[in-house]
């Protein structure tokens, strides 16, 4: 059975103080009401250890929002896998869609940072979705398909436990427009089984849904049998929403 999972990607978003109290709040909330439910934050990178303090041994686990795949060593600005999980990070987001648009990532890329985390056993949650103009032209399955062979190329099935893709369509995230339930589990069906084709493990990947998930809609799309979890990023930065999400989740 595959356990819901439900992430709160904060991007570059919250201030020291208000990432603690966002924190100390989604943690308190969710150790009591939400047994059945794996939940992850993933603050900015300065504000990880002072994340993982105020999630004291709450069940919510700490998450980062990239990882270069090389070792420690003359990187610039990048922070390696290991450091992550020196810091206490379980999870990683790898192949965001602002990554790929904004900073250029390629699928390839991508690839050697989800092949370097998961060697290490860093969990990966790894993002993929079309843009509108894909949906429009009906290339949103061999998009959909490039991205999802690109990024798991050479990737051990044996260390694929800690692996979660999340379904994102560009057009839904931070735009408001969710993609119905029903648009959703057709795309969530289709990518297990191009899951189903690639590894024997198909059945047991979880997949969640991202894109202006909130707490009005997040019920009906988790409903949908292949929808196991949401990413989430607006509505993350609100405990109250981030809890109601959950809440429906359990
Ligand atoms: C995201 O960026 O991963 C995301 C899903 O954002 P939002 O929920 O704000 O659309």
């Amino acid at each position: 059975m595959r356990r819901y999972f439900v992430a709160g990607n904060w991007k570059m978003n919250t201030t020291l103080e208000s990432a603690k109290g966002l924190a100390n709040a989604i943690a308190a909330d969710v150790t009591q009401k939400s047994p059945m439910v794996d939940v992850a934050v993933c603050p900015p990178a300065p504000y990880l250890v002072p994340v993982r303090e105020a999630l004291g041994s709450s069940k919510v686990a700490l998450g980062a929002q990239n990882a270069y795949f090389a070792s420690p060593g003359a990187y610039t600005g990048e922070v390696a896998v290991e450091m992550l999980q020196d810091v206490g990070c379980k999870w990683v987001i790898l192949g965001h869609s602002e990554r790929r648009q904004l900073f250029s990532e390629t699928d390839d890329l991508i690839n050697k940072k989800i092949v370097a985390a998961t060697a290490k056993e860093l969990g990966v949650i790894f993002c993929i979705g079309e843009v509108l103009a894909d949906r429009q032209a009906g290339r949103m399955e061999a998009v959909l398909q490039t991205q999802l062979e690109g990024g798991m190329k050479d990737l051990d099935d044996g260390l694929l436990g800690q692996f979660v893709i999340a379904y994102e369509p560009v057009w839904a995230i931070g735009t408001g427009k969710t993609a119905s339930p029903a648009q959703a589990q057709q795309v969530h069906a289709v990518l297990r089984a191009q899951l189903a084709a690639a590894s024997p493990r198909a059945g047991s990947i979880r997949l969640l849904y991202g894109g202006s998930m909130n707490a009005a809609n997040a019920a009906q799309l988790l409903g949908q049998p292949d929808i196991d979890g949401g990413l989430v990023g607006g509505a993350s930065l609100k405990a109250a929403e981030f809890q109601q999400i959950i809440a429906a989740a359990q």
